[in-house]
């Protein structure tokens, strides 16, 4: 997957961002490639996000790591007892995920954190070849509309059959399907998000409560 380019824009942007970097990061040598996904391969928990920050996971070459999304996300994966530490700032500082998997629909950092349709489906490869290594996945926890789309049209590609009308996306929605895992709506843990209220701490560690009840309950 890290060797991958075959999203000429996606290429193009991520490696610009590497060259110019931010005065903060300007000693970084920046990962500046597909970020793969991060976690407990046996993990019954998978989460899925949207994309690799330009300053973030694509200098870290880290799922979440490096970034103030990471900070939210690992804080309240270390309060549910998922992770050993609730920081994440590079790879190799020690971080271990329990029990859950992260990755994204989309592995290179996208200009304005928006991946085209296009790409997407293109990159959709990758999660599918990713989580075909994920043999105990009970529950996905979507973060964000794109996630939640991307795990739907990931368990049809499994041949599962999805309910009618297909889901909507919503902070805390729950579908279960036939033979797959349940899926969990969580609104994206980014700082829109978090800086003004709409994703608060205590609704994060709700949503991973439900979660792990819903792990347990298609144990
Ligand atoms: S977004 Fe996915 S498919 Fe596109 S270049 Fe990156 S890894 Fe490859």
């Amino acid at each position: 997957m890290i060797e991958c380019r075959a999203c000429p824009r996606l290429v193009t942007w991520r490696e610009e961002v590497a060259r110019v970097k931010v005065r903060r990061f300007r000693e970084w040598t920046y990962w500046a490639r597909p970020v793969p996904g991060f976690g407990d391969p046996r993990g019954r928990m998978l989460i899925i996000g949207l994309a690799p920050a330009a300053h973030g996971g694509n200098r870290t070459g880290r799922m979440f790591t490096g970034d103030r999304s990471g900070d939210f996300l690992y804080a309240a994966l270390d309060r549910a007892g998922l992770a050993n530490q609730p920081t994440s700032v590079r790879r190799h500082d020690g971080l271990k995920l329990s029990d859950v998997f992260i990755t994204a629909p989309c592995r290179c950092a996208p200009p304005a954190n928006k991946p085209l349709p296009s790409e997407l489906e293109r990159c959709s490869a990758w999660l599918d070849r990713e989580v075909a290594l994920l043999p105990r996945v009970r529950v996905v926890l979507a973060l964000g509309a794109i996630g939640w789309g991307a795990a739907l049209s990931h368990l049809q590609r499994r041949g599962l059959t999805l309910p009618r009308p297909r889901p909507q996306f919503g902070h805390g929605a729950v579908t279960r399907i036939t033979g797959g895992p349940a899926l969990l709506g969580c609104y994206h843990v980014s700082q829109q998000n978090t800086n003004t209220g709409k994703l608060t701490p205590e609704m994060i560690d709700a949503v991973l409560a439900r979660a792990k009840e819903l792990m347990d309950e298609t144990a």
